[in-house]
């Protein structure tokens, strides 16, 4: 499997939504993970990566739940 990704390249797919901008992927073939950093760059999903995009993705749930709050009460009044 590995060989096949060092000589076709890997297969990411998108496993994880983090926000509008990051996202995590994952090789079908090897299971190797990136994310988006900071700079909009693809890198190695480290563990720290993981801690960061976990705090993201709360920041941006609780970012996108007080949105849709104030346009349904906006819808009221
Ligand atoms: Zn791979």
């Amino acid at each position: 499997m590995k060989l096949y990704c060092s000589l076709f390249g890997h297969n990411y797919e998108v496993s994880k939504k983090v926000t509008s901008h990051v996202k995590e992927y994952t090789c079908k073939c090897c299971k190797r993970q990136l994310t988006t950093n900071s700079n909009g760059d693809l890198t190695e999903l480290t563990p720290k990566f993981k801690e960061i995009n976990s705090i993201l993705e709360e920041m941006y749930l609780r970012r996108t739940l007080r949105s849709q709050e104030k346009a349904y009460s906006t819808s009221i009044y």
